[in-house]
Order: C-alpha cells, then structure tokens, then sequence
C-alpha cells in the first residue's frame, strides 16, 4: 500500500457508530425503531418495557412474524432489510422502516439481546450483540414473535451518555414516540411499563378508543370526524372541537401513510381551516391520518423519517383545509356564545367573543352544557305562556356584549327568571324524581333543577378556594396511594399548588405514585382513585401553560363533575342546607354555563296553563 494514500474504509463497528448517531439520538429513538419493526411484522400485541427512562434498560416485546437463524443474525448487519429489494420499491414503501439501519445502529451504542422465533419454528434464536459484535447466537425455546432488549444505551459512548436529558424528559420523549405508535395502530394492543409501573395498556379497538385510551374519557366529546376522499389523496381521523383547544402544544398528530410526519405546513393548513374560532394562541386536538400514493410522497429527507415532501404540496394543503373546515363545521356548534362570560361576577379580563344568533347553534351549545335537557322539558310546559320579568337590579349594570349572551340563551333561559330570589320564610319542600326540589311558598312555587344548584354551589366554592389558595379539605382514614401515568405525574408537579387549594392532600411516593391523604370536603363519597384521575383529566382539558392561568374553565368544569348526580335522594334537612347555600352564591338562577336552576310558577301562571288546556278541549 502507498504511505501516501491516506484514505481509508473506516471499520464496520466506527461506521455504525456514526451511523447511530443519525438514527439513534435518546432512549425514544430505539423505543420507536423497536415499535415499528414490530408493527412491520404485523404484531398484534406489543409490550414496552422501559427501566430508568430507557437509559439502563428498553425492552419491546411482539407476537409478530419473527426471523429465522440466519434473518436474526442478519437484521443487525447495516443496510440489512427485508422491505426492500429494488430501487422500484423504494417509491412504494408501506412499512415503517426500510433503511435496514436501526437495528445495526442500535447494537453499535449498545448492548442487545434478541430473542425470535416463527411461526413454524420449533426452536427460536438467541443473539446477544455489544458494540456491533456478535456475543451470542444459540437455539431457545421461544413462541411465535420477536422480543429484543436493550441494555446501557451508549455505554460506549461516553459523550453520548452524559448527554442525555434527565429521566423525566428523556420519558416524556418515549411516551410521545409511544403514543405516535399507538394512535396510528389503534388495533394493535400496546402496553408500556416504566419502572414495573404500567404506564399505558391500551386494547385493541376503535381509533375513538385508542385516543381516549391515551388521553383520557373526557376527550370524547371534544372529538369531530373528520373524512373526505379525493383523487389524490384521502384523510381521516378525529379533530377536537375549537373549544376544548389547549394553551399548550403537543396533542397534534399527522400521519401519512400511517407515519408520524411532523409538517409545519401542515399544521398551518389545519389551523387555518379553524378560522378564527380558536382562543388566541391555543391549539386544537387533531389526529390525522392521510393516504396517499407513495410515489407523491418523498419520505427519505430526514434520517428519522419524520418530515416529508409532497409533489403537489398545494393541493394537499388545500384539500386537509377543506376537510377539516368540514369536520369542524358540523360540530362547531355555538362556540361563539360566550358562556364565559358569566354575568354576576366575572372580572372584565377577556372581551366576549361574537355572540351568535343561530337558534341552531345555541340548542346545540346547551348540548355540552348537558344536564338541562328535563329543565327543558319543564319549560316546555309553559311554552306560549307570557312571561315578563323585571331584570335584576344587577343585569342593567353589566356590559352590553354580555347582556346579549343572554338574550340569545335558549328559551328556557329566556323564561328562567334573571331575578334573585331569596328563599321564602315558611317554605315547604318536597323532591320530585329524585331530581328536582319543589318548595312551595304563599306566593309561588320555585322549581328547582337540584344538580344545577349544586353544580352553581361547588363553582363557587372551588373559586374562593383557588383565589384563596386554601381548600377544605378532608383527611381520609385510609390514605389511597394510586399510580399515575407518566405525563399525569408531570401535570400534577405542574399544577400542584391549585390541587392543593382544591382541597387535595397529596404526597409523592416515587415511581409516578401518589398517596392521597385528603380530599376536598363536600365531594360526592366516590372512589378517591377515579376523583382525582377525573380531577387530572380536567386539568389536562383546562391547562394552560405552566399554571391554571385561567382556572375558571377547569373549576366549572369540576363543579359539573363533582355536583351530585341525579337521582340523588335529600331530607328535608339537606334540602334546606342546599338551598341556604344556593341563595348565598351570586347567582342561584343559573349554572355557570348559563343553565337555568330554578323556575318559577306563580299562580298567574299555573292559571294561564289550565285556561290554555280548556281551551284546546
Ligand atoms: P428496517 O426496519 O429499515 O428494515 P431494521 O434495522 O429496523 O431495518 O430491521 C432490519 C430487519 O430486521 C427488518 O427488515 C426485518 O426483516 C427484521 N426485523 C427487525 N425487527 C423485527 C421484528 N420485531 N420482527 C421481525 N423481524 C424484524
Ligand atoms: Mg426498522
């Protein structure tokens, strides 16, 4: 060899090793390269099993096709892959990897064990791999599926190593890879282990299910379909209601062709198909899933995949527009009544968004302030009747924007009174259907929707406690540790000083446990367990940024979930306790979403409903 020649083929362990860096970044890299090769081979079960935020040990699990001797030698050789053969099938890749590099870079910064079989194995491989060299290979005996552990990610890679983040940030990576996954594979089950802890086990089913598997029961009514096929390409999948948009990102997830894309240009499209409706600066829930012929589409830009070229990028933005302003269209019902400004007590902080007239829009938005559909019904009753109410002496002095919220409310509320009423003195009471409390004085009969009051009592309860930052609480006997899930752990360091003023005693105990040692005082006697993951969901749907900057949606929201349901029995006693508290609160007429609580029948009225019967005989 000439001395003077200096260039020289770097060794297959270096080459990896420079290889890694591209694809293998965190812990959350190898979480996803380990996932979709399991998806790729067609799993239908997937365990992840993660120690110390994947830095000790990954494990991923699957009951896929599983490799031969030779395939499980072979997967950890670069450029090593059974989805491509020819250049032709680079331009019509289905699967998720292609490359052939993971696996080889993965073992160059790591320690792996792989254990394999096929289905018509009678014995499975074990292969153990160290920076690039083979340790082990031997026969097991293994089912159907591919397990494949990772120990000491960067061992060997010092500079690497030191490099990552802390556990709580290198976790929250892998839970967002995890999630890509297992939204874009609804039907494939998936579980997620940290720390023995279960993080997420998700079912297969119904992406409806899987998302709210992932982000909680609440997000289901939040959920618009959103669906259209055209020529060049079809979209589906879920977008959330402008309302229910979030201060903060993280909750948008685009697919083509099943793969997690990240495109601000995208994005942009789907925003903008939001026109206007969106709080400022906050951004809508969407899960979106594009097909589209692979040949469009150029996915091979970015070593981990994850932006994408598309050959007529005008079009797709267009079309995703056009099918997202159609979702939300059908479901953006009265979003523009602004319940929130609710009249009696409100701070003037945030000018109140257009009010819309649409009779349509406003049923549909008592819709999501449910609950008042049998008022409703009640009022029913006195349709046609010729109600005049003096207003309030309070309503005249409130602005004029808000005075019209009211007069676009629904006819129940038109016909609820706006006047405070003041309990009367030698009131009787007596409950109808477990639902409603009748009290009956001299001069008229109040009709009492006893959830809406409630509901208005715990609103106004919660608020003192935030604004004082003090919550009532109460200590349970038997303090109820309960596990949390990653990202609901973060949110709870996040947000703890106002589940504390709510009246929540808890205490950290490791591993993304709690211990729950005391609950708010005058909480529904329910599991303390499903109270506060209920108290967590809410938060989620109302956080914004790193404090409750605007603690007013998640504490109406608490009210209505915590106001005792329905069918809810009351001693005369409780029901003059109940009603004591409503008349103290600034408006016992109606909910904070602006649902009436009483109505009221004076004698005119009852005579008038009588008269109108005799004369439809
Ligand atoms: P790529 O996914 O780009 O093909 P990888 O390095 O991720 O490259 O995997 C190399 C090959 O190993 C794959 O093409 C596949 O044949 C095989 N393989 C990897 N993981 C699995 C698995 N979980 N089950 C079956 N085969 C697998
Ligand atoms: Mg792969």
């Amino acid at each position: 060899m000439n001395t003077l020649d200096i260039v020289q083929l770097l060794p297959d362990a270096i080459a990896n090793q420079i290889a890694a860096g591209e694809v293998v970044q965190r812990p959350a890299s190898v979480v996803k390269e380990l996932l979709e090769n399991a998806i790729d081979a067609e799993a239908s079960s997937i365990q992840v099993i993660i120690q110390d935020a994947g830095k000790t040990m990954i494990q991923v699990v699957d009951d896929g096709i599983g490799m031969s001797p030779t395939d499980a030698r072979m997967c950890f050789e670069r450029h090593a892959t059974s989805k491509i053969r020819n250049s032709d099938d680079l331009f019509r890749i289905r699967t998720m990897g292609f490359r052939g590099e993971a696996l080889a870079s993965i073992a160059a910064v790591a320690q792996v064990e792989m254990k394999t079989a096929r289905k018509t194995d009678e014995v499975g491989t074990l292969i153990r791999m160290e920076g690039s060299a083979l340790k082990t290979q031997e026969s097991i005996s293994w089912t159907t599926g591919t397990s494949i552990q990772v120990k000491n990610l960067f061992y060997n890679v010092p500079a690497r190593r030191n490099f990552l983040k802390s556990n709580p940030v290198e976790m929250k990576h892998i839970i967002d890879e995890f999630q890509r996954v297992a939204l874009a594979n609804p039907e494939v089950a998936f579980t997620l282990h940290h720390n023995q802890t279960e993080i997420f086990n998700l079912p297969s089913g119904k992406l409806v299910r899987r998302i709210t598997d992932i982000f909680g029961k609440s997000y289901r009514e939040q959920l618009a379909f959103c669906q259209e096929d055209t020529s060049l390409l079809s979209i589906r999948g879920y977008v959330g209601k402008p309302e229910f948009a979030k201060k903060t990102r993280g909750e948008q997830f685009f697919f083509v062709n099943n793969r997690y894309i990240k495109s601000s240009y995208l994005h942009h499209a789907i925003v903008s198909a939001f026109d206007g409706t969106l709080p400022e600066g906050s951004h809508p829930f969407y899960t979106l899933f594009i097909e589209i012929d692979p040949a469009h589409i150029d996915i091979n830009i970015h070593p981990t995949k994850s932006e994408i070229k598309f050959d007529d990028e005008k079009s797709v933005y267009a079309i995703i527009m056009a099918a997202v302003r159609k979702a939300i269209g059908v479901y953006n019902l009265g979003s523009s009544i602004d319940f929130d400004s609710d009249v009696n007590f409100l701070r003037p902080q945030s000018t109140p968004r257009p009010v819309s007239t649409s009779s349509w829009g406003d049923e549909k938005s008592r819709d999501r302030f449910s609950g008042s559909h049998s008022v409703q019904d009640w009022v029913k009753l006195f349709e046609g009747l010729d109600v005049k109410e003096e207003p309030t002496p309070g309503f005249a002095d409130i602005p004029k924007e808000t005075q019209q919220s009211f007069t676009v409310a629904s006819r129940a509320n038109q016909l609820a009174s706006e006047r405070i009423i003041q309990p009367a003195t030698e009131a009787s009471y007596f409950q109808l259907f477990n639902r409603y409390i009748i009290s009956q004085t001299p001069e008229e009969t109040l009709m009492i929707d006893q959830r809406a009051a409630w509901e208005r009592i715990l609103y106004e309860q919660y608020r003192n406690m935030l604004t004082r930052r003090t919550g009532g609480s109460q200590q349970l006997l038997f303090p109820k540790t309960v596990h949390l899930s990653a990202s609901d752990m973060q949110l709870v360091q996040d947000t703890r000083a106002s589940i504390r003023s709510l009246g929540f005693e808890i205490d950290d105990i490791g591993s993304n446990s709690i211990i729950i040692r005391g609950v708010p005082s005058d909480l529904p006697d329910e599991n303390e367990q499903d109270m506060f993951e209920e108290l967590l969901d809410q938060i989620r749907q109302n956080y914004t940024e790193l404090k409750l900057s605007r603690p007013d949606g998640l504490i109406r929201s608490l009210a209505k979930r915590f106001a005792p349901k329905y069918n809810v029995k009351m001693s005369s006693q409780e029901i003059k306790e109940m009603l004591n508290r409503l008349f103290d609160t600034s408006d016992p007429n109606r909910t904070p979403g602006g649902d009436p609580i009483i109505i009221r029948l004076t004698l005119e009225k009852l005579a008038g409903i009588f008269k109108s019967n005799y004369r439809n005989q």
